[in-house]
């Protein structure tokens, strides 16, 4: 099939990847010349495991090409995907303003039946609006196919999705077919709906999946003061089949996607004379979530942060990706210098990403060991594999003492930690001094169906 894919970036650039490896004839078409100079000379723009495999192999068999809009002189694909960026407003809402320049680049290019498939995250009530309005009289034929690929993860997503989410009008019921003639064949359940209903499946996952996680970190904090232990807390939690799978404490949740989108969620219920209070809540348990290295710090070196060393480990949202868009690094970073911490940090693959965003003064190292050397204090934000599996015993070396470590996504073994001289401290895990419990009880072993 012949595909064009309008907006080249983070989603985009995997979309095409991998329509082109099931063999469709994939244009991808964006306005930035240095992400499109970039992938042209077989560079990838952003880190993703695969993706510059899958693209080169693209660009060599010659199913792919990259286009600026202005350059763009075929005819128009079967389907035409928009993955353009729907950014923040300062009110909260979702930035169209992309949305709507592809949508009118589109129809410039004279389409002739094709059909338009949303990938985009757009507040419920877009699409419906963008065919009353600017695809009427187009003869286009208008598709929500949500996108709910995990950066770090982006390809194995792509190719096996959960479930394919498909929008349309009842008029055009055969776009269920395109969909399914551009995804292959894979085993995931379709959801065949209106359009405002999938766009509605779209935020309702971000923002539920984002309220398990300040509602888990809710409890931690909880755990914290009475002495229980969040592992086996959110281990025992995840055996009730009501309650979803398991999810882990930490410092919050960050990302291009999930703050933006619960944020665009509460502003269309407020625009919308609905109540989310839920909603606002949530947004600010993870706001402050983000900040809590700091308040341990501060509590642990009796306020006294100026001049204090600390290494953060860990930059990018999450691991698997260099994106630090929301970051809670980044956050906690900028807080700590304000505090007049002397910060220096690590991460495999984001130093580059996080360098504009941080001040000077933060002096981005080329591994663990470098980040540490001769700091008081050390913060895990992201649980890299190699952050968690560093030797951490030459760690301990060269950090000076209290080896204060702040384990902000509970991934390093605290009994272990503790052995090699750190003053161990997660999120929601009781501390060594804690009567209560000691850190042999933090993993749940399922005996029988039971906890023991
Ligand atoms: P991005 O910012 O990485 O990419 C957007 C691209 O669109 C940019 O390269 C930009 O230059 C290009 N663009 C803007 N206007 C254009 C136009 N008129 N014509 C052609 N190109 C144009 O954004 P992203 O992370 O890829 O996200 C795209 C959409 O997918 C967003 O709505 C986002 O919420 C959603 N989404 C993102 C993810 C993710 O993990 N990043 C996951 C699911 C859904």
């Amino acid at each position: 099939m012949k595909v064009t894919v309008v907006g080249f970036g983070y989603v985009g650039t995997v979309t095409g990847a991998c329509l082109a490896s099931q063999g469709h004839q994939v244009t991808g078409v964006d306005l930035d010349w240095d992400r499109i100079s970039t992938l042209q000379s077989g560079l990838m723009p952003v880190y993703e495991p695969g993706l510059e495999e899958l693209t080169h192999s693209a660009l060599d068999r010659d199913l792919l090409k990259i286009v600026h809009a202005s350059d763009f002189c075929e005819p128009l694909g079967e389907v035409v995907m928009v993955a353009v960026g729907t950014p923040q407003l300062s009110d909260g809402g979702a930035d169209l303003g992309q949305v709507y320049s592809a949508i009118n680049w589109i129809r410039e290019q004279k389409p002739n039946g094709t059909t338009v498939v949303m990938k985009s995250t757009v507040p419920p009530g877009t699409g419906l609006r963008l065919t009353k309005r600017q695809l009427s009289g187009s003869g286009m034929r208008y598709v929500s196919n949500p996108e709910f690929l995990r950066e770090g993860q982006a390809i194995h997503d792509w190719k096996h999705p959960d479930r394919v989410v498909v929008g349309t009008e009842p008029e055009h019921s055969r776009s269920v077919e395109v969909i399914e003639a551009l995804q292959g064949n894979h085993d995931a359940p379709y959801v065949v709906t209106d359009i405002t209903s999938a766009e509605m499946i779209k935020y309702a996952s971000n923002a539920f999946l984002a309220t398990r996680i300040s509602f888990i970190n809710e409890i931690a904090a909880l755990c914290e003061r009475v002495g229980a232990s969040i592992d086996v807390v959110s281990e025992g939690l995840a055996m009730d089949s009501r309650t979803g799978s398991k999810i882990h404490a930490g410092v919050g949740y960050g990302g291009s996607c999930f703050p933006k989108d619960v944020r665009a969620l509460d502003h269309l219920a407020l625009t919308s004379d609905a109540n989310v209070e839920l909603l606002r809540s949530v947004i600010m348990v993870n706001n402050r979530q983000r900040l809590r290295p700091l308040y341990a710090l501060r509590e642990r070196f009796n306020g006294s942060m100026s001049g204090l060393r600390v290494a953060v480990l860990g930059l990018s949202f999450k691991p698997g990706t260099d994106d630090v868009r929301e970051a809670p690094a980044l956050d906690l970073i900028r807080a700590l210098c304000d505090d007049g911490a002397v910060v220096s940090a690590y991460d495999p693959h984001a130093n580059a990403t996080a360098r504009r965003h941080l001040p000077t003064s933060v002096s981005l190292l080329n591994d663990p060991l470098e980040a540490t050397e001769g700091t008081r204090a050390a913060v895990l934000m992201t649980e890299w594999p190699q952050v968690v599996e560093t030797n951490w015993q030459e760690i301990a070396h060269h950090m000076f003492p209290p080896r204060y470590l702040f384990d902000g996504r509970n991934a390093l073994d605290p009994a272990t930690m503790g052995r090699l001289g750190f003053e161990y401290r997660g999120v929601g895990r009781p501390c060594a001094a804690n009567s209560l419990t000691n850190t042999e009880h933090f993993s749940a072993h399922k005996l029988n169906g039971r906890i023991a």
